[in-house]
Parts: structure tokens; sequence; C-alpha cells
């Protein structure tokens, strides 16, 4: 995500970070250069110079220059501006506070991944926050529009309101209210109908649809990968619907960034979640100061252990903190934790998502060290024996030999996995000292 974007801006800020002291014209000289990475990441012309202006007007002050650290400073600065210009620290979340059915209106044009957000925000809701979802597809103009729903709808274990053909959006709105207060649904989301363009029969079928089913919110859909594009179809379809939010689809592949930070700016609607795959978890609700971190390469910890929650399972996290406590922590316990990296989406996922690690990734990459190196290590440990895994110290050449040969990989493989079961024993050891789990979760500010 914003990769090419992050990189320039690395570029910029390593310079600035590396020296003593800084004066005025090294900050210039390094706004011009962030001015021409937001240029190039697609950002909106104002977007760009209210951004610089004001990092700018802040940056240069006696007090930031002459710290003990500017570069750090100036760094903290632009990071402000980011999370500023992508909605602020408070974006509301949904607003959920009403009687139910409680209706969520989705629009956008085809192919924005409307329907497909449509089942993730359905999926999230129902499992996040347990409310009794309905959707109901009323896109009559797509042949397969509302069968997809349908078939998504199993997927996400979410009811569908069933299809009858040859019916009207207002005629499907006005059924599926009705179905969602018979059968008492907390939230009734409706995918409306697409369109390729922006145009007037589109928009009146929205305020129809609208006025009988008075949305709490009303989002919008659109494609990060357009850039500007987005932006420009947020403001039209903002001129003529109360749009509560917007869902940005596709960051997965969006290395600039352009829409993400123009999105608020040109028409004042928060993005309310960003869209980060095609499959139905691929949906984050959108933390403006989170990505501000990723785009800066400072990492995104807080969304990390939020994945490292989901990832692990409770009871097996509670066995391991009881091991740790009691300063144990075998072969079994590394290939607990081996899987859940797996089940975290791979050492590429994580290294992300870390502090610093946007480098150390490459370097892996480049070195050849991926996921199969998970899988490996997975497998010299299947290959010892009960006794060896409950305490590794057993292995002695001898055995090291055998476990090679068993899981198909060299001695020094099966060293390399010693030893970093040895460091990972101590660092636990390191987090015991300092109160256990709980010391360390107080670190992260939980
Ligand atoms: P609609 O016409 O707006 O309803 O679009 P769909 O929901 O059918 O999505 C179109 C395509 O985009 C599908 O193949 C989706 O799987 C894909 N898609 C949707 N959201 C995302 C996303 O966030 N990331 C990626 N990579 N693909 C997505």
């Amino acid at each position: 995500m914003f990769d090419s974007l992050s990189d320039r801006l690395g570029g910029v800020f390593d310079k600035l970070r590396g020296r003593g002291a800084l004066k005025e014209q090294d900050v210039l000289d390094a706004m011009r250069e962030v001015r021409i990475a937001l240029l190039e990441a697609d950002v909106a012309l104002p977007v760009v110079r209210r951004f610089i202006d004001q990092v700018t007007e802040r940056a240069v002050g006696e007090t930031v220059l002459r710290s003990v650290t500017p570069g750090q400073q100036v760094v903290k600065i632009v990071n402000d501006a980011l999370i500023e210009t992508l909605g602020g620290e408070d974006t509301p979340g949904l607003d959920l506070n009403a009687a139910p059915p409680i209706v969520i209106m989705m629009v956008g044009l085809q192919g924005s991944g409307k329907t497909t957000s449509t089942a993730k925000i359905a999926k999230l809701l129902k499992e996040k926050q347990g409310k009794k979802v309905m959707m109901a597809s009323l896109d009559v103009n797509r042949p397969a529009a509302q069968e997809q729903l349908r078939v998504l709808g199993e997927q996400v274990s979410v009811a569908t309101l069933p299809i009858i053909a040859g019916q009207q959006p207002t005629e499907i709105a006005t059924r599926a209210m009705q179905a969602a207060r018979l059968q008492a649904v907390d939230v009734l989301m409706l995918d409306t109908a697409g369109r390729l363009h922006v145009d007037q029969q589109l928009m009146d079928e929205m305020k129809a649809v609208a006025a009988i089913s008075t949305p709490r919110e009303t989002l919008l859909v659109v494609d990060s990968l357009t850039g500007q594009d987005a932006v420009n179809v947020a403001q039209s379809f903002a001129g003529q619907v109360d749009l509560t939010g917007v869902v940005l689809t596709r960051m997965d592949g969006d290395a600039r960034g352009g829409a993400a930070l123009s999105m608020r700016a040109v028409t004042g609607k928060p993005i309310k979640f960003a869209g980060t795959g095609e499959k139905m978890e691929a949906l984050e609700v959108f933390h403006p100061s989170r990505v501000a971190n990723r785009i800066l390469g400072m990492g995104d910890i807080v969304s990390m252990v939020e994945k490292a929650a989901e990832a692990v399972k409770v009871e097996d996290a509670e066995a391991l903190a009881k091991r740790m406590e009691q300063g144990k922590f075998d072969m079994n316990d590394l290939r607990m934790q081996l899987r859940q990296m797996q089940n975290m989406g791979g050492l590429g996922m994580l290294a992300g998502m870390m502090p610093g690690m946007k480098k150390a990734k490459a370097a892996m990459q480049a070195s050849g060290m991926d996921d199969r190196v998970l899988l490996r290590m997975e497998a010299i440990i299947g290959s010892m024996t009960a006794k060896e895994r409950a305490n590794p110290a057993l292995l002695n050449a001898k055995r090291k030999i055998r476990v090679a040969n068993g899981s198909g990989t060299q001695v020094q493989d099966v060293n390399k996995l010693l030893k970093m079961h040895l460091e990972m024993s101590k660092a636990m050891k390191q987090i015991k000292k300092m109160g256990g789990l709980k010391g360390l979760a107080s670190m992260f500010g939980k």
C-alpha cells in the first residue's frame, strides 16, 4: 500500500534525519521534494499546496530548527499534517445509533467494488459487532448482480433478500424494508445499481431509494487506483445525495495514494473503510493516523497487534503466556508461533506493518527469504522427536543430522532455527522481567 510514495518520502526524510543541525533552506529543499512526491502520487494540486504551506510554516520555526533533533521534528510535523489531510484523528465510524432496521445504502460506479464491499461490511458488522444483518441488491441493470450478492451472502453467512425477477429498485427497497422489520434485522444493507458514468437516471434512482429507506449511512464506493478520478466521482455524487462516507477499494494495489490523500480535503467526506484485497476479510476500518504512519514507513503497530489478536486463538495465547511465566518456551511453542505468523499473512504482511521494516523487507526478498522459510522451519520442528521438541538442548550433532535429513534441509538450517529459538526464549525472559504480557501491553498503550 502506497509503496512508491512511501519510498520517495522515506528518501527525503532519511537525508533530514541524517543531519544534526538544520537550516531553513534544508527544510525548504526537503519540502520541494515532498511536493514533487505528492504530485507524482496523484494528489490534487490544491491539497498539495495547502499541505506544503502548512508544513513549511510549522517546520521552519526557531523551536524546530534549534531543537536537538530537528530532522525528527520535521518528520513529526509531516506526520501530523498527513493525519489531518487523511481526515484527522477523530474520523467517525459508522453511525448505527438509530432504531432498527438501520439502513446503509451503498452507491458507486460499476466495477468499483461496491457489491464486494457490501458483503465485507456486512460480515464485519455481524462478526465484530454482533449485528443481525440483511443485504439486498437493487441492481436490476447488470444481469448477474443480484445473484452475485446472494452468493457472497452465503459465503459470509449473511441473509440476502430473496430475488424476485422483474421488480424495480424502489419495489425491492420497499420489500427489503418490510422483510427487515419482520425479521427484526439490525442493519439492512442496500446495494444500489452501478453505472458506467455518473448519469441523471442513476442519481434519480438513488434518491427514490433513499426516500423509501431513509438511510443512516450512504457510503460511496470508489476505486483508489483511479486516483483523482475517484475524487471527481465522489464530488459528483456528493452534489446529489447526502454521502456520509467513502469506501476506498483496491488500496492493496495502490502504490501512489493520491485518492486517499485528496478525498477528505476535496469532498469533505471521510474515508470510513479501505478495501485491501478480494477476500471477504480484506477490509480495514480507515484510521488516518495508522495510514500516515505506514506512508512514512513508521509502521503500524496497532494494526499489527490487532491482526495478531485475530489470528491467535485465546486458549493458545493463554497457554503460551502461562508457559512463558514459568520460563518455558520449547519447540512446540515456537511451532505454534510460526503457524500464527502464517495465519497473519506471512512475513511480508508483517514486515510492511513493523516500524523501519520496509528496508528489511526488501533485503529479505533480495536474499530469497520468504514465507517458504516459515514452512521449512515447521518441517524441521516436525522432524524432531517429542522429547527433542520439549527439550531442544538434547539436539547434539548426530541428532541434528537426523533432523536435517528428515526435513530435507541442512544442518546449518537446523542450527539457525535453534539460535532463533534461543533468542526468542531470551526475549521471553526479558518480557517476564518487565512484568509479563501485561507489562508489554502497557508499552503499547493498551
Ligand atoms: P461492483 O460492480 O462495484 O459491484 O464491483 P464488484 O464488487 O463486483 O468488484 C469488482 C472486482 O473488484 C471483483 O473482482 C472484486 O473481487 C474486486 N475487488 C473489490 N474490492 C477489491 C479490493 O479492495 N482489492 C482488490 N484487489 N480487488 C477488489
